[in-house]
Formats: C-alpha cells, structure tokens, sequence
C-alpha cells in the first residue's frame, strides 16, 4: 500500500483530505456532508469504518460541517484542540439547540506532537481569523507530508514546518486583482485579504520564489475560491514562481478542486 494523500474535496464548499500509511488513515477535516466524504472514500476503496482517526484545523463550517455524523456514525476518534471544540459546540448550540457530541474526543495543543498508529502529527498555528486554527505536518514512513490552508500569511514560524515536507498541500486561495473587482461586499474583500484571512496566488508565489525549500515532489494548490481565482490561473502563478525547480521529480503542481477528488498521490 504504501503512503498516500487524497484530496477528498478542497474550497469554500468543504473540505477533506485522506492520508494513509500502510496500516494508518486519518482524515483531515469534514467539511462535506457525511454522506459525500463516505462516497468519496468508498470510491478509492476506503471503508469509513477504517478510518483511524478525524483531525480538524479549525471550527469554519468548510472544516467540520460533516464531522459529528461521520465521527458517531463509524466510531471514529476526533482530534482537536480544546479551544476549537468549545468554540464549535458553541457554534452547534446556537445553530441547533443542542450541544454535539462526540463519542470519542482526544485533545491535542499546538506545537505539541502526537501520534496516531504509525503517522506522527506535528499541529502549528497558523493566522486565520478562528479561535485556534492550525496546519498539520505529517511524518508518515519516512516521508514528511504537510498541509496548510485558511491562512493570512505565511509566518516564518509556519516556513519552518513545511521545510523538508514531500507532498505540500498549501493555500491558493484568490488573485487579487479578481477578489478587487469581484463580487464580494468590501467587508468581505477585507477580511480575506487580512492577516488572518487567506492565501493569495500573489503570496504564494513569494514564498516560492523566496523562502520555499523546493523540498516537494508534489505541490498542490488547496482551497481555491470559487469567485476570485481560476485553477489556470493559480497554477500558472506557482508553476512561474517556482521557475526552473519544476521538473520532473520535483515540485509537480496539482490542483485540488471543490467538486472533483483528486486522484490520491502515492508514495
Ligand atoms: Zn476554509
Ligand atoms: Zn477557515
């Protein structure tokens, strides 16, 4: 089997992203319904009951929409940090008219590494207007594998966990010149262009023409807005900025979509 990441569905509709290791699989976020992250599992021959673990990033609707139906209905463990479980039961109590619950919850803190099976998880705060959002680096057989999206900026601190990362799922959220002159009220615009927003194309490429340490075999543009940016567009972006590092080994650019998983990577 190997090691493998698949991007279950990425953008503003919901996301979800498959790691597996030969005897481990953890899903990163429920951001779709149950019933659309099971079909899509079924579809690469996953049964959700083997799932070993749920991680959420953040309590966005995008990130959890799904996770208390997929957690209860297949008994699977749920990892978050205490912070964003308050603030999604909250969230779920005003919505709802009842407190959610999770059958099994573990607690994790960022910055602090744990370990589920055989994948070692490393979370790390990232800036994004949640209560304690956090990206995810991955240590699975020998192969570092790292996600991060829903973020204003990249901070160095953020840098230093993507370093040395094989596979690197990262945030390409919108052009600027398309969220500009887009459809968004200004409060909008404001917000995702914030510090603690999202990931343009343009900040992207900076880092990969700057601090990037081209250490991927894979890139792929994660969280792309429906609105403000095109997939062509994106790719054309992070294919310039990362120039001639771009070969055949190295730094493929993949493009997650919102509708269509994409074909899992293997290691
Ligand atoms: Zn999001
Ligand atoms: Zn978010």
């Amino acid at each position: 089997m190997g090691v493998s990441v698949a991007v279950l569905a990425s953008g503003s509709r919901g996301n979800s992203t498959l790691l597996s290791s030969s005897k481990t699989r953890v899903l990163v976020d429920v951001g779709v319904s149950c019933r659309a992250v099971s079909k899509r599992l079924k579809a690469l021959g996953v049964d959700p009951y083997a799932l070993s673990a749920v991680l959420i990033t953040h309590e966005h609707t995008d990130h959890i929409a799904g996770l208390r139906v997929l957690a209860n209905k297949f008994h699977i463990p749920v990892f978050m940090t205490h912070a964003t479980h308050r603030a999604w039961a909250k969230a779920h109590r005003q919505e709802n008219g009842e407190t959610p619950e999770i059958e099994k919850l573990e607690v994790f803190e960022s910055g602090h590494k744990f370990q589920v099976g055989d994948i070692a998880i490393t979370p790390f705060t990232i800036p994004h207007d949640a209560i304690d959002p956090v990206g995810f680096a991955f240590r699975i057989e020998g192969v570092k594998v790292a996600i991060a999206t829903d973020l204003g900026y990249l901070p160095v601190s953020v840098i230093d966990h993507l370093r040395g990362s094989e596979v690197l799922v990262i945030e390409s959220n919108h052009d600027l010149e398309m969220l500009r002159g887009g459809p968004y009220p200004w409060s909008v615009k404001q917000r995702v262009m914030s510090r603690v927003g999202h990931l343009s194309n343009e900040a992207l490429a900076d880092f990969f023409s700057t601090d990037y340490d081209g250490s991927a075999a894979y890139v792929v543009l994660a969280h792309l807005s429906e609105d403000n940016n095109h997939p062509e567009v994106a790719r054309r972006v992070a294919e310039h900025a990362l120039g001639t590092r771009r070969t055949l080994l190295h730094n493929r650019v993949l493009l997650a979509s919102q509708d269509q998983p994409l074909e899992p990577i293997r290691l």
